[in-house]
Order: structure tokens, then C-alpha cells, then sequence
């Protein structure tokens, strides 16, 4: 591909709408364009990243023994109806009517649609285990789209589903997305762990996420520096600390005016943080729940909610928590709370002398204990676990990092099948439930990842397996002839070894191809300058390396075939060269 022919758009300016890397560089760098909130197109370049990514992903899931399919977009109220999630997907679920007024959705996931192929096509155990899987735009109205491909509102997904005949066979449906996972992040060239996650609100079933590492992540994981635990904290457990003993006091009320936060309560009574009772107020479903965490701790709303079983969660407001203690939240505390379920922290049961709010505007309580001068209704583990605290396997320390859920694999169960009646016939002519398993990754939010992973102040550093172009070969003038004729000769000859090439053909100077090349990020750059004419070299230069190295033509085109085979393996390298090879 000549550049002067290549729509790739390359702005000097940050745009203000970008607020992180992946976001900005890739805007920057020409490779996507906003249609509207969360909404993009892919131009050329971003296209290919994506073609790159996408047959990476579908040879892995072929591999696995996936078979490919596609499902509509536009999915059907009623199959919907049937599994239940009509009603309860809410505002993120793309609704839609057509012009006889039966109502739709724009697919979020397709476990409805799956699963009606399979309770329709699918009879007897010999068809079973069934992996099918397609790779698609997915549709979710999120509350905020925003990090651009990162969180959108149309983005593109992989997404495979397994039937089994069991349990058992899940289990090996799921190792094998597992490992066929791992292995496609491994290919992508990410930096990536697999970590426990949660399951959803009422679930007690597997799951795994594949973050990508990077600060930019929305998701908070641990891990053990010792063995191989790793999750996501919203699910870590949290390990109670035993509160030092000591002898109970009166409980006493003490004025602490205007303070109202932990911080400043406990500079106000000279006392530590771990000494505070936290009590939060939630509306859960139609119920309004209190929630009790010791003071230096944070609550974690995921395991509140599994705890008290709670389809939908939310802080209650100033007006209810009014309503209920008579004083503002500054001032509220578990003692004489009646008629409210009191979930506390597993910490607090062996709290001594507590220190909380006295539902009085201005005061708080000395020397609470729990369960004396309150009751609680469960204990339960609801803390953030925190880095440092000990592994609950082996008790190492723990690290934690951010992370960017790229994919994630979970055993669903019967589930569905259940709900839309997907049964197939054993070998004693019984009937059984098919036993689901659904697998995604987010292919656009990877492209996304890898940026956020590889970059640096000039630009994108794409790993050699997903980047639009392998090499990008830049005359140094083009008006000279014999660079020129060298860049030609170069270019040729690298296309024919099946390497993806930009030749830089505008006449620019080196400088503006210099700085354009780093922002786009091509893994290799092939110099063709003054040190051709004077000994027959040319300059290559690794993007994500500072040397530079002269060769000749024949060892530079030998020394790139050798790179891009060996970062690249399988049938996926030259997608892109099979679809855009026209110069
Ligand atoms: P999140 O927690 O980030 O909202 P999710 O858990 O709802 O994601 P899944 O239903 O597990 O997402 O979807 C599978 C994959 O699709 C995710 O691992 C992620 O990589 C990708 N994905 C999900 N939502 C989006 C989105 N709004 N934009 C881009 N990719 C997404
Ligand atoms: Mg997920």
C-alpha cells in the first residue's frame, strides 16, 4: 500500500474527547472515527488491526472445535419473554419496534437465540458436545460509554456457546475455552491474566475474566505473588483480622460537631479508623438494608447484594436514610435501628468499645458492642480485599493491579436450556437438560487493550501479530531517484514474501514520515537514506527499540521474514495481505 493512497486521517492535536491512551492514539493515529456516543467506524487501518485480532480469535475457537455461525442482530421479543430477560435486562437492552408493532432487541449476547437452535436442531446425546460461536456487533445502551472502543455502545464481540451432555462435560468445554482463551491473548501479544470472577447476582457458578494489565483498567485484581490466585476484588474474599481484645466500656454519647466523616471523626477523638463502625444505607430491590463495615474498610456492594440476594442495589438516598434514623448520614449508626436488616462485616462481630453514629445530628457513640447494643441480621464477608493482605490459599502476600476485562468464560448450567426446554435424548431414551457454557471476548475492546499496553509518548507500538502493517518503508526523498528505486525494489520484494508494507510516497519531509510512522506504531521501519548511496545500506529500525540498524537489501528482507514468521504463526498472518494486497 502506497500512503498517499491510504485513508489514514492523522491528527497533530489531542483530542479533547479522549481521556485515555488507547482512546486519543488511536483517533490520533487515523484508525477509528466517533459516529455518535459509543458509536465508531473502523477506517482502514483499524480495520485490519480488527481482521487481525478477529482471525486470531477464530482460529483458536476452531481449533477448540468451534464451529462458526451467524446470528441475527435483530432478535425476537418473545424468545426473550421465554427466557425471562425481557424484563429484567433493563435500559442497557436496544428495544425496538417494527412496523406491524411487535417488539425487538438489538442483540447484547445471544443465549436466547443459541439456544432456540439448539432445542430445534439438536435430539440426541450422539450430537453433543456442540460448540458454536460467531464473531459479531454486539448492542448494550450503556449508562457511560466513554474510553472510546473500550466501553461502547455497538462494539464487536466473539461470542461461543457449549452444550453438553453433563456437568463433566461442561467442565471440559470450559477448560478447553479456557486454554483456547489463553492462547489467544498470548498470540495478540498481551500482557494478560485470567482471574476468579463474579458470577452475577444469584449465581454460585464458575467464572473467569481475561484482563489485560494496564492502569487505565476499570477493574481492580489481585493476585499471589506465591501461587496462582488471581481475581477480580470484587469477589476476593476478604480474610477477617481479629480486633485486638480489650475490656468493654459503658457505651457513652460524645458531641463531635460538624464532623462527619471517618477522617475527620477520628482526628477529632484522637481514636484509629479501625476503631469505626462504617454503616451504609441501601435500597435493594423494595427493601432498604443497612450495611456495616469497619471503618478503614470499603464495602463491596457485589457481595452485599449476593448476601442479601438482591436483584438490583443502590445507595439509598439522604431523604430515606433521613427517614429511617432521623439524622443525615454523618451521623448514622446501627444502635436503636429497628425494623431494618443489619448486615454487618465479618469484622465487626469481634469489634470492643466501637465507635459509630448516634442518629443524632452531631454526636456519635463511644464504646459500642456489637451485638449488645445491636443485632445484627447476617455477618458475611462484604470488603474490599486490599494488596498486602494474605492470599487465601496460601496466605502470601497479595499485589494488585488494574485490569481490562478483555473476555470471559462461565459455565451457565441449565439456565436456558431449562427456561426455553433444550432437551436431548440419552442412549436410555431419557430426556435431559443440555448444560450450557458461554464464552466472549470483546474484539474491538482488545484492540483497545493493546494499545492502552503498548505505547509511548510518540505513538502506538502494535505487536508485530496484530498491527495494521508490518513494515513501513520511508524514502528519505522522493524526489531522488535512486532511493526511490531502492524503496521500490524493497517494497517488492518484501510483498512478495508475503509481508505487510506502507511505502511512504509522499513528499514530505522525513521528519512529518518519522513522526506519522511512531504515531501509527508499524513494528518495523526500513530507512532508505544517504547511507544507500554511499555503502548500499539501509536503516531498520524496531519501533519499541532505540537502535538502528544498517543492512543490506538482501539481509534486511531476510532479517524481516524471519521476524514476522517467527511473531506471527498460523494461517491468520497474512488475512489483511489476502484482502487489501491491491497496491
Ligand atoms: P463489563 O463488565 O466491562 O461491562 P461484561 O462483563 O458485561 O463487561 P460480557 O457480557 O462478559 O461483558 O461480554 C464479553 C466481552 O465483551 C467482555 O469481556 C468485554 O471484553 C466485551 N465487552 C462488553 N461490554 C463491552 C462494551 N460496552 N464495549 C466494548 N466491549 C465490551
Ligand atoms: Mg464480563
Amino acid at each position: 500500500m502506497y500512503f498517499s493512497n491510504l485513508l489514514a486521517p492523522t491528527l497533530r492535536e489531542i483530542p479533547a474527547e479522549a481521556e485515555v491512551v488507547s482512546h486519543q492514539l488511536l483517533l490520533r493515529a487515523g484508525f477509528i472515527r466517533k459516529s455518535s456516543s459509543g458509536i465508531y467506524t473502523y477506517l482502514p487501518l483499524g480495520m485490519r488491526v480488527i481482521q487481525k485480532i478477529e482471525a486470531i480469535v477464530r482460529e483458536e475457537m476452531n481449533k477448540a472445535g468451534g464451529q462458526e455461525i451467524l446470528m441475527p442482530i435483530v432478535q425476537a421479543a418473545e424468545l426473550w419473554r421465554e427466557s425471562g430477560r425481557w424484563d429484567v435486562y433493563g435500559k442497557e437492552l436496544f428495544r425496538l419496534r417494527d412496523r406491524h408493532d411487535r417488539e425487538f432487541c438489538l442483540g447484547p449476547t445471544h443465549e436466547e437465540v443459541v439456544t432456540d437452535i439448539a432445542r430445534t436442531n439438536v435430539y440426541s446425546y450422539r450430537q453433543l458436545p456442540l460448540m458454536l460461536y460467531q464473531i459479531q456487533n454486539k448492542y448494550r445502551d450503556e449508562r457511560r460509554p466513554r474510553f472510546g472502543l473500550m466501553r461502547g455502545r455497538e462494539f464487536i464481540m466473539k461470542d461461543l456457546y457449549s452444550f453438553d451432555r453433563d456437568e463433566a462435560g461442561l467442565d471440559v468445554s470450559y477448560q478447553k475455552m479456557y486454554e483456547a482463551y489463553t492462547t489467544v491473548f498470548k498470540r495478540c501479544g498481551l500482557d494478560f491474566r485470567p482471574v476468579e470472577a463474579d458470577s452475577g447476582a444469584i449465581g454460585g457458578n464458575v467464572t473467569h475474566e481475561f484482563m489485560v494489565i494496564a492502569e487505565s483498567g476499570e477493574a481492580e485484581i489481585v493476585y499471589c505473588s506465591s501461587c496462582d490466585y488471581a481475581a477480580n476484588v470484587e469477589i476476593a474474599p476478604g480474610l477477617p483480622t481479629e480486633n485486638p481484645p480489650e475490656s468493654p466500656q459503658e457505651m457513652a454519647k460524645v458531641a463531635t460537631p460538624d464532623q462527619t466523616t471517618i477522617a475527620q471523626v477520628t482526628e477529632f477523638l484522637k481514636l484509629p479508623p479501625q476503631k469505626f463502625i462504617k454503616t451504609l444505607f441501601y435500597q435493594a430491590d423494595d427493601e432498604l438494608i443497612v450495611a456495616l463495615v469497619r471503618g478503614d474498610r470499603n464495602l463491596n456492594e457485589i457481595k452485599l447484594q449476593k448476601l442479601h440476594r438482591a436483584l438490583n442495589l443502590e445507595l439509598a438516598s439522604a431523604e430515606k436514610v433521613k427517614e429511617l434514623t432521623g439524622s443525615q448520614p454523618g451521623y448514622v449508626g446501627p444502635v436503636g435501628l429497628k425494623k431494618v436488616k443489619i448486615y454487618a462485616d465479618e469484622e465487626i462481630r469481634t469489634m470492643v468499645n466501637a465507635v459509630c453514629g448516634a442518629n443524632e445530628e452531631g454526636y456519635h457513640l463511644i464504646n459500642v458492642q456489637p451485638e449488645k447494643d445491636f443485632q445484627v441480621f447476617a455477618y458475611g464477608d462484604l470488603r474490599f480485599i486490599e494488596a498486602g493482605e494474605p492470599c487465601p490459599r496460601c496466605r502470601a502476600a497479595l499485589q494488585s493491579a488494574r485490569g481490562i476485562e478483555v473476555g470471559q468464560v462461565f459455565k451457565l448450567g441449565t439456565k436456558y436450556s431449562q427456561a426455553l426446554e433444550a432437551k436431548y435424548v440419552d442412549e436410555n431414551g431419557k430426556e435431559n437438560l443440555m448444560v450450557m457454557g458461554c464464552y466472549g471476548i470483546g474484539v474491538s475492546r482488545t484492540m483497545a487493550a493493546a494499545v492502552e499496553q503498548n505505547h509511548d509518548e510518540h505513538g502506538i507500538i502494535w505487536p508485530l501479530s496484530i498491527a495494521p502493517y508490518h513494515v513501513v518503508i520511508v524514502p528519505v526523498a522522493v524526489e531522488d531517484e535512486v532511493l526511490w528505486e531502492e524503496s521500490v525494489k524493497i517494497y517488492q520484494e518484501l510483498q512478495k514474501r508475503k509481508i505487510e508494507v506502507v511505502l511512504d510516497d509522499r513528499d514530505e519531509r522525513p521528519g512529518v514520515k518519522f513522526k506519522d510512522a511512531d504515531l501509527i506504531g508499524y513494528p518495523i521501519r526500513v530507512t532508505v537514506g544517504k547511507k544507500f548511496k554511499e555503502e548500499g545500506k539501509v536503516e531498520l529500525k524496531l519501533r519499541h527499540e532505540k537502535d538502528i540498524r544498517f543492512l543490506d537489501d538482501a539481509e534486511l528482507c531476510n532479517f524481516v521474514e524471519q521476524l514476522v514468521t517467527t511473531r506471527c504463526e498460523g494461517d491468520w498472518r497474512h488475512v489483511c495481505y489476502r484482502h487489501y494486497s491491491s497496491v
